[in-house]
C-alpha cells in the first residue's frame, strides 16, 4: 500500500516520551489531543489499535520517583501503578468522544493465540479501540517481548494491519544524529532496511521510554517481512496524524 489514506487497519504505537513530561508525569494537553485525533479518525472510518507506553514510567512519575527503576520489581510495581493511570485517563478523554476503549495486556507467550486474534477481531468489530501494552506487572525474562515497538509490529502483524504508525519524540530517521550535526537530513522513504539504515539506528533511547531508534527500524523490518509499511513520525504535534492520512509525506516510511 502506497499511500497511507489508503490504509483502513492501522496500529498506532505511542511512546512513553510522547504521552509524559521530562518528569514522568502525564503530558495532559498532548494526551487530550492525540485521543482527539485518533478519535477523529475512528470516526472517518478507520480501524485502530494503539499500542501505548507509558506505564513504568507515569508509574514512577506518580509514584515521586526521579527516574524508573531498574530492578525487576520496582519496574512491575510502576507498571500496576502506572498502567491503571493510564487507562484511567484514556478512557476518560476517549469517552468525550463517544469511543469505548478496551486494555489489552500481552506477553510474548499468548501472542498468534488463535484466542487473542479472535479477541481483537471481535473488538474492533464492535467499534471497540483496543488499547495494548505488554503486561508488564507480570512479565518476567521468558515471556518478555521488551519493548513497544517490537510488540506493535507483533501486534499489526497478527491483526492483518496495513500499516504500523509509530509516534516517537523524533520526527523520523535522520541521515546522522541530528542532536549532534545540525546538517543532519531527515530520510523521507526506505524502501528496505539493510546495514547502513541499521547502522543509523544506534543509540539509546530517553529517560523514561524503553526503545531508541534501534527497536524502531527492528520493528519497520518485522513489518517488511509481515507485508506492512511503517512510518515513524513526530507525536509532539499529533495533527500530523491528519496530514498522514490526508495521503501526505509525514516522517519516515519505511518499506512499501
Ligand atoms: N511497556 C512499557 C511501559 O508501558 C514500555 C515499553 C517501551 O517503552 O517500549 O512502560
Amino acid at each position: 500500500m502506497k499511500n497511507c489514506a489508503d490504509a483502513k487497519r492501522i496500529v498506532i504505537k505511542i511512546g512513553t516520551s510522547t504521552l509524559a513530561h521530562q518528569t514522568g508525569r502525564l503530558n495532559i494537553q498532548r494526551m487530550e489531543r492525540l485521543v482527539k485525533v485518533i478519535a477523529d479518525l475512528k470516526n472517518a472510518g478507520k480501524e485502530i489499535v494503539l499500542v501505548s507506553s507509558g506505564a513504568i514510567g507515569i508509574g514512577a512519575g506518580k509514584l515521586g520517583l526521579p527516574e524508573k527503576p531498574q530492578d525487576l520489581s520496582g519496574k512491575q510495581a510502576c507498571a500496576a501503578v502506572g498502567q491503571c493511570e493510564l487507562m484511567y485517563i484514556y478512557d476518560k478523554y476517549f469517552a468525550e468522544y463517544n469511543h469505548t476503549v478496551a486494555q489489552v495486556l500481552l506477553t510474548l507467550d499468548v501472542l498468534n493465540r488463535d484466542y487473542v486474534i479472535n479477541t481483537f477481531t471481535r473488538l474492533l468489530a464492535m467499534n471497540v479501540l483496543p488499547i495494548v501494552n505488554e503486561n508488564d506487572t507480570v512479565a518476567v525474562d521468558e515471556i518478555v517481548v521488551g519493548d513497544n515497538d517490537t510488540l506493535s509490529a507483533m501486534v499489526c502483524e497478527l491483526i492483518h494491519g496495513d500499516l504500523l504508525v509509530i509516534l516517537s519524540d523524533i520526527d523520523g530517521v535522520y541521515d546522522d544524529d541530528p542532536h549532534k550535526n545540525p546538517d543532519a537530513a531527515l530520510i523521507h522513504e526506505i524502501p528496505e532496511v539493510n546495514d547502513q539504515i541499521e547502522a543509523l539506528a544506534k543509540g539509546a533511547g530517553s529517560k523514561l521510554g524503553t526503545g531508541g531508534m534501534a527497536t524502531k527500524i527492528h520493528a519497520a523490518k518485522l513489518g517488511i517481512q509481515a507485508g506492512f509499511a511503517t512510518v515513524i513520525m513526530s507525536g509532539q504535534q499529533p495533527e500530523q496524524l491528519y496530514e498522514l492520512f490526508a495521503g501526505k509525506q509525514v516522517g519516515t516510511r519505511i518499506g512499501s
